[in-house]
Order: structure tokens, then C-alpha cells, then sequence
């Protein structure tokens, strides 16, 4: 089926000659599909300094590559995620860089200059989108042996050689399903735990302030006692304002 479709819209005008990410599921994983056009998928809000991934991108590295070459001591593997992301699942090893925004890396990457320098840089993310440009700039900034996995963590777990080998925890992906399994050698593991009861929980659910709705762990246990908060600050806002709303209709 998916062969179908990817075959209709390779002839169409409108999407001949782009490169889809394609990931089957037996599921529908989005409840309707919408296309936007974008001026650029991801930026990094570099000015007049910026650039374009297809003239310049660190250099694709297949999954079987990638699994030697991360096990090299002259090696850092970033993480070009955010953090909601990286907690549900990423590479043994791999660095996160505490920055709130896509556009913040490049500062990051500036004040740690020291650390990356002589190494050899691994960037990865979800589909190897988000790489194409992280790498790119990586390379203007005058590393030299900057690398990317090609496809990202999906097409690593889907590989049937590598078969997810050292991805610790599930990939977070931006649908219905919400995470996917990517490591296949026996070797999987859960590393979230429920912000409520602490058991080992890989489940995201929207906290039930209606005004934070942050995604947290919470188990399903724990979700049927009770509404779930992703912090007491959430619970007791939520109160109150129940409250409030309680006595205005008095
Ligand atoms: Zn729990
Ligand atoms: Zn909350």
C-alpha cells in the first residue's frame, strides 16, 4: 500500500524528486494529513550567515557506520533533539546540549568549542532532517570531520544489520504513536520512569492543566487514580481554579 502512494506522489508535479522519510505503520499515525510549504523545515536563524544543506552537510554515514564509528574514543555524538525527545529514548553515549530551541545550538556549539575541537562529530535525530542543516553548520564553523546518520534513529532501528544496536529507550516521534521501538537486539530498555510512582514507565500523557498540557511519564496506574498534574504547581493550580470556578457559579 505505501508503495502506491509513494509511487503517485513521485510522479506528481508538485512532490516529484523529494526525498520522503518513510516509516510504515499498521495503524493510521496521523488523524489527517496536511502539507504545508515551508521556506525551510528547520532553522537555525543565522542571519545573513546562513546557508543551505544542499550545498554544504556533514558527511552521511550508513547505520553500519555509524555503530563503528560511535564506538571510537575520538568520537562526540550530539543530539540535535529536544529534550522531551532525548528522555524517551536516544544513543548510549550521546550528548544533549541544554539548549530550549533548535536556534540556540549554534551558541552552544560556540561556548564549547574547546570540548568538540580534534574530535570527530556524530549528529543525529529523529529521521535525519534536523541533521542535514546542524552538520552543515558544524561544518562552516570550521570542524572538520563532521558526520550524520543517514535516515536518523529511524532508519538505524530499521536497518537489518545494526537492528537498533545501543539506542536505549524508545524513539519519540511526532504522531499518533508517539514513541517507536528502534531497538531490536534483544537489548531494548525502558529509561523513563512515572513522575508519579517512579515505575519504570515509557508513557507520555498531556498533563491535565488545561493551561500547561506538558507531555510527562505518567503510568497508567496512575492515570486511573486520579486527574494527572506533571508537577504539584499544575495540581494546585488546577484546584484553585476549579475552585473559583465553583464559587462564580454559586
Ligand atoms: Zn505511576
Ligand atoms: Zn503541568
Amino acid at each position: 500500500m505505501t508503495d502506491k502512494y509513494m509511487s503517485i506522489l513521485q510522479r506528481d508535479q508538485r512532490t516529484k524528486g523529494i526525498e520522503f522519510k518513510v516509516d510504515p505503520a499498521e495503524d493510521h499515525a496521523f488523524p489527517k494529513l496536511s502539507i504545508k510549504l515551508r521556506e525551510e523545515v528547520v532553522t537555525m536563524d543565522l542571519g545573513e550567515n546562513d546557508f543551505s544543506p544542499a550545498e554544504i552537510t556533514g558527511q552521511h554515514l550508513s547505520p553500519t557506520e555509524w555503530r563503528t564509528l560511535m564506538e571510537r574514543d575520538d568520537t562526540v555524538m550530539i543530539d540535535a533533539r529536544n529534550q522531551y525527545e532525548w528522555e524517551l529514548g536516544h544513543f548510549k553515549g550521546a550528548l544533549l546540549p541544554p539548549v530550549q530551541n533548535f536556534r540556540e545550538l549554534p551558541d552552544w556549539v560556540r561556548c564549547h568549542r574547546a570540548q568538540l575541537e580534534g574530535k570527530k562529530i556524530l549528529t543525529y535525530c529523529t529521521g535525519g532532517i534536523r541533521c542535514e542543516k546542524f552538520s552543515g553548520f558544524l561544518i562552516r564553523e570550521g570542524f572538520e570531520e563532521v558526520f550524520q546518520l543517514a535516515g536518523g534513529i529511524v532508519s538505524y532501528g530499521r536497518d537489518p544489520d545494526v537492528r537498533g544496536e545501543r539506542f536505549a529507550g524508545k524513539c519519540y516521534v511526532f504522531d499518533e504513536r508517539i514513541g517507536i521501538e528502534v531497538n531490536r537486539t534483544g537489548d531494548a530498555s525502558i529509561i523513563s520512569r512515572c513522575s508519579h510512582c517512579g515505575t519504570s514507565c515509557d508513557r507520555y500523557v498531556n498533563c491535565s492543566w488545561s493551561r500547561c498540557n506538558r507531555q510527562y511519564f505518567c503510568c497508567e496506574t496512575c492515570e486511573d487514580d486520579a486527574p494527572c498534574y506533571c508537577s504539584r504547581i499544575c495540581g494546585e493550580a488546577a484546584v484553585l481554579s476549579f475552585a473559583a470556578q465553583a464559587k462564580g457559579s454559586d
